[in-house]
């Protein structure tokens, strides 16, 4: 059997949803770590569908017979994996599986009865249980020395459940501690997207989350590397979903990378570069099923820095407007309106001024069932001003450099699109990024047009 070579380089490797999503695609992820004997800590996410199907089994009032569908579903999509193992090692596993079903079912029960935040996490931190016993066991099928580490152990957060914050400083006290000494002499396969407060409960970073897991791992175990691998090529210059005329990018700045993740390019979690850059941790993107085609470096510097790199697209924003004439010359009513919003924590992540009205975006994260701003947030800040909803609208971003300073930028992009009704523009905060906010249903076609006129 292999065993990790001593090496000074540490890569963090994270493998997505679909990179574990069946047996021939772990085998190809465990014959990439095989190949690179700097890969020592394995990240892997929940095989795809999965965490999919815990979200609608953590929801309120399932029918018995749906939850009883959705763990037989997710018992296939496992038990296809471990029946390529050797006999001994799949019905160990299985015999795992089925007492993790069994657990998954009682907290299934446990939501029917009360729902609670805290029982979602429970629920929705097995897809990542799973594929991680799996995926060690399909690394030492090839002959890879690799064991298996519950990165619940390290990863110490808050009780702000589906957002958890993690502790960095426990988290890098725990890693040299407990998981530094194991990865010595083996590649250890853990868990991304999930955590444990202080009491003990199982928390989650938010949906996506396993990108960020690996950033921060590979920062609090000094790592040289970070890989990122998925279903495409690297960072493309759009989503290759919304346009085939969309090309993989080579390198790109950890600032424009960042701007990307941060405006909804769904390639990276928003926060993946955060931990990468205090450290200055070179980052690779790349396909675990064509590796042989390279990716995208991210890093500090790099050879390029054209105007336009990119564009992102962030649905589901809402705009939310607040008018009041003792705006007018007055000082601390916008305090007013934020001390509201800080109240029920919602996080500003747009804002424009006029002389007596305020426009607001929000992110509403993908998949949430609800509109962030309630009756109770609009009733309180009605006591202060009118106040306007509109939902349903899209954030293009478009990525790049100089965008501050460079000549005829605003020509470039709005004559493209001058047949767009455009609700709000923000231009100015970073030279990286230039963004806007056009209806829902525009969309994609804003995004295909103006990538057409800048990339062609
Ligand atoms: P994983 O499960 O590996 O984390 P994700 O589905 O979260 O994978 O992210 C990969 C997907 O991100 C791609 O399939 C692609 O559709 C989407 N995506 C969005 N923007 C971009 C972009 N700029 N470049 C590449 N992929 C992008
Ligand atoms: N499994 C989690 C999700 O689907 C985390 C991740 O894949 O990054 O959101
Ligand atoms: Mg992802």
């Amino acid at each position: 059997m292999n065993s990790v070579q001593s090496t000074s380089s540490l890569t963090v490797a994270k493998f997505g949803g679909t990179s574990v999503a069946d047996f021939q695609a772990m085998l190809r992820c465990a014959h990439i770590i095989k190949n690179d004997t700097s890969n020592r800590l394995i990240v892997v996410s929940a095989s795809a569908g999965v965490t999919n199907y815990l979200v609608r089994l953590s929801q309120k009032n399932i029918p018995v017979n749906e939850q009883k569908d959705i763990v037989e579903n997710i018992r296939v999509i496992q038990v296809n994996i471990t029946q390529h193992l050797s006999s001994e090692v799949e019905a160990a596993l299985n015999q795992e599986i089925n007492s993790l079903l069994d657990e998954l079912t009682q907290h299934a029960l446990t939501q029917s009865l009360q729902y609670s935040t805290k029982t979602t996490d429970a629920i929705l931190a097995f897809g990542e249980q799973f594929s991680s016993r799996i995926f060690a066991q399909v690394l030492q099928s090839i002959d890879v020395a690799g064991g298996y580490f519950n990165v619940q152990q390290v990863m110490k957060t808050n009780s702000l459940h589906g957002k958890a914050v993690v502790d960095i400083n426990e988290l890098s006290k725990q890693c040299t501690l407990l998981l530094a000494p194991k990865l010595v002499d083996k590649v250890i396969v853990t868990q991304g997207f999930i955590g444990q407060d202080s009491h003990g409960h199982t928390t989650t970073l938010g949906r996506g989350g396993s990108d960020y897991s690996a950033a921060l791992l590979a920062e609090a175990l000094n790592g040289t590397n970070l890989s990122i691998w998925t279903d495409v090529v690297g960072i493309f210059t759009t989503d290759p979903r919304i346009t085939d005329q969309a090309r993989a990018i080579k390198e790109i700045s950890f600032g424009e990378a960042a701007e990307m993740a941060t405006f909804g390019a769904k390639i990276l979690h928003p926060a993946t570069l955060i931990p990468a850059m205090r450290r200055n941790i070179p980052v690779f993107v790349g396909s675990s099923k064509e590796p042989e085609k390279g990716g995208t470096q991210i890093k500090k510097e790099v050879e390029s820095n054209p105007t336009y790199r990119s564009i992102a697209l962030r649905r589901e924003q809402t705009l939310v407007t607040v008018k009041s004439p003792a705006m007018l010359h007055a000082s601390g009513f916008l305090a007013k309106v934020f001390g509201v919003l800080a109240k029920h924590e919602l996080s500003v992540d747009l804002i424009t001024t006029s002389e007596i009205s305020v426009a607001l975006t929000f992110d509403n994260p993908s998949g949430s069932t609800q509109s962030l701003i309630t009756n109770t947030v609009v009733a309180e800040l009605e006591q202060l001003c009118e106040v306007s909803v509109e939902n349903g609208l899209s954030l293009v971003a478009v990525i790049g450099n100089g965008l501050t300073g460079a000549k005829g930028i605003g020509q470039s992009i709005f004559e493209t699109i001058n047949d767009i009704n455009i609700r709000m523009i923000c231009h100015g905060a970073s030279a990286n990024n230039l963004c806007f906010l056009v209806d829902e249903r525009d969309a994609n076609f804003v995004v295909e047009k103006l990538h057409n006129t800048l990339f062609s």
